[in-house]
């Protein structure tokens, strides 16, 4: 996913519950990797419902008004959890 213009913004959706969530691409990059925004969807569950199947992925342009009006959804961190695996001698 190439978004090197700023203006772009990923819209993530879910038909089923009808929840709009919108994200930099570059956070998106970040977490699911340099992937097209068709992988984005593939990738993408709603944590309204749980479901996959009904979740949309685009690319928008937002410009003035209607993107001060946009709230995004941030990267906040990336959390590594441990996991201690065990092995017997
Ligand atoms: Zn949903």
């Amino acid at each position: 996913m190439h978004a090197h213009d700023a203006g772009q913004i990923a819209r993530i959706s879910c038909g089923h519950c009808n929840i709009k969530r919108y994200y930099k691409p570059a956070e998106l990059r970040e977490v699911i990797g340099n992937v097209s925004i068709d992988e984005v969807r593939k990738h993408a569950r709603c944590q309204a419902c749980g479901k996959k199947e009904f979740m949309q992925a685009e690319l928008i342009h937002a410009y003035g008004q209607e993107l001060v009006r946009i709230r995004f959804r941030r990267l906040k961190e990336i959390r590594w959890e441990r996991r201690v695996v065990w092995r017997d001698e």
